[in-house]
């Protein structure tokens, strides 16, 4: 079998790795129906975050179930299913409170760009449809895989109400999605901020229904002035950076939420600053599994359709032009089919 691995900055190839296997009796392994590249697989492809050695990459997917391990009670060969880039128990005291991302059991998932996976503790990390999807629907139930999933999560924990003043700063793909589950969870005026025409198209299309192009302080000025000097109710920050982290804060009215999702780079809070902006902050790596079974169903009946966000779908063993193509700006993000 033949999958993506890292070699160093800008150097993504798609060579010969060992097929996956049932390790532990409660594994699952899957054949990829389709898998993608992420934002925040670029850390990595531009040596932002180094790696030492040849990593396998890849933490979104879908597909079939091929075999299962002896311990495996719920999902079963044959099924259509979906997992978030943490394995998880789905039974620990931080997964009930739902948290799976921080189950204390809890495996990374990173070789999802291949054509096989073996995913660990398949019954609480995997959610299967009731039937085979169609083939349509795949870049849409993929997107709930992580960037629909960690857009929802941003929603949830800026805890976007109806009626409300929603703003997001960042336009890949999970800022995207974010615009759409304010939407969903009936925001009514959703600023995007985004500089780039076809993101700002298709964030009006999700949802949003004013766009700034402003960044920074310029940008939070520019928030002030829409809402009428107050802030917004909720802060939706997707980007990661220092400057996305304060433009985020700045921005929200006092006794408003700020969730991050981003996964942050060098961020740094001024205790002072924070104690003065009368705000509440939430985020972390997205308990994607606990919205699963939700976001499936909302794809399956046709009220969102998240895939819109994969702008380039190439063959899998193209793999490193995804990469090029989103490191490039030239695609929002690239779906992967082996
Ligand atoms: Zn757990």
């Amino acid at each position: 079998m033949q999958g993506a691995i890292l070699y160093g900055p800008k150097d993504v190839r798609f060579e010969d790795r060992e097929v996956p296997r049932i390790v532990e009796a409660k594994d699952a392994v899957i054949r990829i129906s389709a898998a993608c590249v992420c934002g925040s697989d670029l850390w990595p492809y531009r040596g932002v975050e180094p790696i030492t050695q040849p990593t396998p990459m890849g933490h979104e997917y879908c597909g079939i179930v091929e075999e299962v391990g002896s311990d495996v009670r719920l999902v079963k060969p044959g099924q259509f299913v979906i997992g978030s880039f943490f394995a998880s128990d789905n039974t620990c005291q931080n997964c009930r409170a739902g948290y799976q991302s921080s189950c204390q059991h809890r495996e990374f998932i990173g070789s999802a760009q291949a054509p096989m996976l073996r995913v660990p503790m398949a019954d609480g990390t995997l959610v299967a449809t009731r039937e085979v999807p169609p083939d349509a629907l795949i870049p849409s139930l993929l997107a709930t895989s992580d960037v629909l999933g960690t857009g929802w999560f941003a929603a949830d924990a800026a805890n976007v109400k109806r009626g409300q003043t929603v703003v997001v700063i960042g336009d890949g793909a999970v800022g995207l999605l974010a615009a759409l589950s304010a939407r969903e969870m009936g925001a009514e005026r959703i600023i995007a901020m985004s500089r780039h025409a076809p993101r700002q198209r298709l964030a009006r299309e999700f949802g949003a229904t004013d766009i700034v192009s402003a960044r920074g302080d310029e940008g939070v000025a520019r928030i002030m002035d829409l809402t009428r000097g107050i802030g917004a109710d909720a802060v939706l920050e997707c980007v990661g950076t220092q400057e996305s982290m304060m433009q985020a804060i700045r921005s929200t009215r006092k006794g408003g939420y700020v969730s991050y999702v981003g996964v942050p780079h060098g961020v740094q809070l001024n205790g002072e600053e924070l104690f003065f902006a009368h705000v509440h902050l939430h985020g972390g790596p997205a308990p994607v599994r606990r919205y699963l079974p939700k976001l499936i169903d909302l794809v399956l009946s046709g009220k969102i359709n998240p895939g819109k966000v994969f702008d380039l779908t190439l063959p899998m063993n193209q793999v490193a032009e995804g990469y090029r193509a989103m490191d490039e700006r030239r695609a929002i993000k690239a779906l992967l089919r082996p």
